[in-house]
């Protein structure tokens, strides 16, 4: 095996990780491999299928010359500050350089106790990485920066929660996997010198264009805004509710990360909350604007520090960034919400045309994805009867005298950015279902198939569950 592996995070001062080695296991054997990914990273996939990676994706074998590590970070989980969190369940094994010369994380997650465990066992279900590893893909390719999964293997072993589960291993590829909450702990421990090296890093990796710059940490947090609007923003335009948008799981580099309990909203309802720990609806799907820009608010909270010598000053511009997201979001979110309804140019009533099909789709009940589908021209699917008044309105707004294009030109736009295959509830969990009770994978690599094809309409994806299944449906942390 001759891929090399770095591990630039040992730069950082040593308060910011604790070296550990994952925890072997009995017997390991590969679930899924993303070979796709494989071979973006410059990974042969044919070579990943060796007992030597077979190890190395098990944490059975440390590859030579890596340098695991555990990180440590705080968090506020459901609104509660945590001082230390930290990698409890997985392990950096290192970074992987692409052929582009990217860079990117391997990390181990399920892997086994590390410093940071506090009371769990360091492990993790099969099924919860497999959801990952799902989703993951369904994200990456409707062009929303996510983390991905290279490779989820069966440990062998049996964990326990609220019965006992088969365990699995995942390997997740990130940009990195520094979170808000690294931030937080570094702030907590009140070392400035160590916050201003944990912002250079970050800097360096993920926004390169700042290296230098004399106000480059007030533009560090400036940029991580932009990201998070945008993020947020793509993740609303698909109906997908992150479900538990902790600062801990929040990734500086604006890729979606741990989302263990997240869905896709079938019916539209901003109220919408599948995940079984949110009993308030803290983080529903019409919550995600609200939620991010507080969670970017603790944010520059730990770095305003670093924002000027003179405090007033820092924390007004501090003040100024966080009053200044929502119109960052709207924009982002009314770009989006256009490109769906196939809109050019810019005309008055756009805003409130987008609001008054939102209000009809939630007033008639009615799927929120079929229904930009149907818009799109797509003859799998039907325009709702309850939205033929809105209809009207938008047919006259996308006439070729108002729209600049031929209907036809607007369509074919909408069916590039409206999806005909989302990775819904029901179908996800029937794929887990046989892959971890049946030990029949087909199914999970037919479902991921189809979502690495998400434009094009696909007869086993389309339809959504019954209002039943969707009503009593709950999904689970994984931990
Ligand atoms: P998560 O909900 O997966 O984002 O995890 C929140 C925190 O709890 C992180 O610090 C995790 O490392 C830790 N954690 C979650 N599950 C376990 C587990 N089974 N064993 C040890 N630590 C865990
Ligand atoms: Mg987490």
């Amino acid at each position: 095996m001759k891929t090399r592996f770095s591990n630039s995070y040992l730069s950082l001062p040593e308060q910011f990780y604790q070296r550990v080695s994952p925890t072997p296991v009995e017997a390991p054997a590969f679930v899924a491999l993303n070979e796709p990914l494989a071979e973006e990273l410059g990974l042969d996939s044919s070579s990943l299928r060796s007992p030597e990676w077979l190890a190395v994706f098990a944490g059975n074998r440390v590859p030579e010359g890596a340098q695991p590590v555990a990180l440590a970070y705080s968090g506020h989980q459901f609104g509660h500050f945590v001082p230390l969190l930290g990698d409890g369940r997985a392990v950096l094994i290192g970074e992987l350089t692409t052929p582009q010369g990217l860079l990117f994380d391997l990390q181990l997650k399920g892997s086994g106790r590390t410093p940071y465990s506090r009371r769990g066992d360091g492990r993790a279900a099969l099924g919860p990485m497999l959801r990952e590893y799902i989703i993951g893909e369904a994200l990456h390719h409707l062009g929303i920066p996510a983390t991905r999964t290279l490779a989820v293997v069966a440990s062998g072993e049996v964990v326990v929660r609220e019965r006992p589960l088969p365990g699995g291993i995942q390997s997740r590829i990130a940009q990195s996997h520094i979170r808000i909450g690294t931030f937080q702990y570094a702030s907590e421990r009140g070392d400035r010198s160590a916050l201003a090296a944990l912002a250079d890093y970050v800097i360096a990796r993920h926004y390169p264009e700042l290296v230098g710059g004399e106000d480059r940490y007030f533009e560090l947090a400036r940029s991580i805004f932009s990201r998070q609007a945008r993020l947020v923003a793509q993740w609303m335009h698909v109906g997908f509710i992150h479900g538990v948008m902790n600062t801990d799981n929040v990734a500086v580099s604006g890729e979606s990360i741990d989302f263990g309990p997240c869905a896709f909203m079938n019916r539209y309802d901003p109220d919408t909350v599948f995940s079984s720990i949110d009993r308030d609806g803290r983080y529903a799907f019409g919550m995600q604007p609200t939620i991010i820009q507080w969670n970017l608010t603790r944010l520059v909270e730990a770095l305003v520090p670093l924002f000027g010598t003179d405090e007033n000053t820092a924390v007004a511009r501090a003040q100024e960034l966080v009053d200044g997201f929502p119109a960052l979001f709207t924009e982002a979110w009314y770009g989006g919400m256009r490109a769906k309804l196939g809109l050019c140019g810019d005309d008055d009533g756009d805003n409130e045309l987008i609001k008054q099909l939102l209000e009809g789709m939630y007033a008639a009940r009615v799927d929120y994805t079929n229904t930009f589908r149907a818009l799109s021209g797509d003859a799998h699917f039907s325009v709702p009867a309850a939205l033929n008044d809105w209809r009207v309105l938008w047919d006259s707004r996308i006439d070729p005298t108002r729209n600049g294009r031929s209907r036809e030109e607007s369509l074919r736009a909408m069916r590039c950015v409206n999806p005909a295959v989302i990775a819904r509830n029901h179908l996800v969990e029937n794929a887990l279902k046989e892959a971890v009770d049946n030990q029949n994978l087909s199914i999970i690599h037919q479902l991921v198939n189809a979502l690495r094809d998400p434009y094009t309409p696909q007869s086993d994806y389309g339809s959504p569950p019954s209002d039943d299944h969707d009503q009593g449906y709950r999904t689970f942390c994984g931990t």
